[in-house]
């Protein structure tokens, strides 16, 4: 038999859950699958606009996987979490040149794929193929901690593990992609993170957060986030017209994304035009040309990171050494390139 809780949430959702979104009732996998992407870490107010031109480029997977690198990271460009977009290419190519363009149907085989974690899994499994999967994501763990009172942190081994327990049993197993649409939506839009509407609350009257006065308190984080501070200054160089750009490899945030020239710095530098010549003598050992803007200071903040820095605009005279490790772009072609947000940011109130 099922849970109150599952009934109550099901009525609900037949009754009281107006929450559209493009993507629901959808059962292609590969659209699933890509909305899921989109909207991990982002607010689904943006994720909708990326997702459709996504949609719109690419109809297929096999679409997908066949677009050039830079085609899929420019359609991206601004939606931040790049490595989400490598691992969608990965995946997509996978699927289209190695499993011929049939997305995985178990839960398990799903789950292997890259950039794939069980939330995602559970998602595609449930909604494409009904497979009785609970999801847990932000919204579910919300639900669930102030419905049932329970403090354990939800960012602990213990804690995934009695969640996850929980939201696999108040699964509604005859419609379980139903089921899952229904608590995000919940959590989305009634069991909010603020202000939460409990007066309206189908569950109000077994909640018992509600009952205890602990609804602002659930559910628990353990740590709360360490974010470290990174100073970033950007040498834009530009010579007749043309600009240097450097593409990011290695670990790094930004990776395949294009930049100015970077100096990272341990601390801050003061924004005065001898200083900096004498940095950018340093980092090019020596160059011809001058400063002819510094920025004001730029501000990013990440989910580990805050990034605080300058621009300064320098016009050369010479062209630099090839072995600098940076490509000469047209100023017409940057705009094929995709830039962080940091940058993009920058451009757009401070246009070249
Ligand atoms: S009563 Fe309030 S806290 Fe409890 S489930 Fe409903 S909205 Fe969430």
């Amino acid at each position: 038999m099922q849970p109150d809780f599952t009934k109550l949430l099901m009525d609900w959702n037949i009754a009281g859950n107006t929450r559209q979104m493009p993507w629901k009732g959808e059962r292609d996998p590969y659209r699933i699958w890509l909305s899921e992407i989109m909207l991990q870490q982002t607010r689904v107010e943006q994720g909708l606009a990326y997702y459709q031109r996504f949609i719109d480029n690419f109809p297929t997977i096999t679409d997908l996987a066949m677009a050039a690198d830079e085609t899929v990271f420019k359609l991206w460009e601004g939606l931040g979490y790049y490595s989400r977009c490598r691992n969608l290419l990965v995946t997509a190519r996978f699927i289209a040149f190695d499993l011929g363009g049939v997305f995985p149907d178990t839960y398990e085989d799903i789950l292997k794929l890259k950039g794939i974690g069980t939330y995602t899994a559970a998602a595609i499994a449930s909604f494409a193929f009904g497979h009785p999967f609970a999801v847990l994501d932000g919204n579910v763990f919300r639900v669930i901690s102030r419905y049932f009172g329970i403090s354990t942190p939800i960012d602990t081994t213990d804690g995934k593990k009695l969640y996850n327990q929980l939201a696999n049993t108040l699964l509604d197993f005859t419609q379980p992609g139903k089921y899952n649409q229904s608590i995000m939506d919940f959590g989305a839009v009634i069991c909010k993170p603020r202000q939460p509407l409990c007066d309206s609350c189908v569950l109000r009257h077994e909640c018992e957060a509600l009952k205890h006065g602990w609804v602002n308190e659930l559910p628990v984080k353990s740590k709360k986030i360490q974010r470290k501070t990174r100073y970033f200054y950007y040498f834009v160089l530009s010579f007749k017209d043309h600009f240097y750009i450097n593409k990011r490899s290695g670990s790094d945030i930004w990776k395949d994304l294009h930049e100015w020239l970077l100096l990272e710095s341990a601390d801050e530098i003061a924004p005065d035009e001898a200083i900096l010549t004498e940095v950018l003598n340093t980092i090019l050992s020596s160059f011809s040309g001058r400063i002819v803007s510094i920025s004001e200071p730029e501000l990013q903040h990440l989910t580990h990171q805050t990034i605080k820095g300058r621009f300064i605009r320098v016009h050369l005279k010479k062209a630099l050494q090839p072995d600098k490790g940076l490509q000469l772009v047209a100023k017409k072609d940057l705009k094929k390139l995709a830039f962080p947000k940091f940058i993009n940011a920058y451009l757009e109130a401070h246009p070249l």
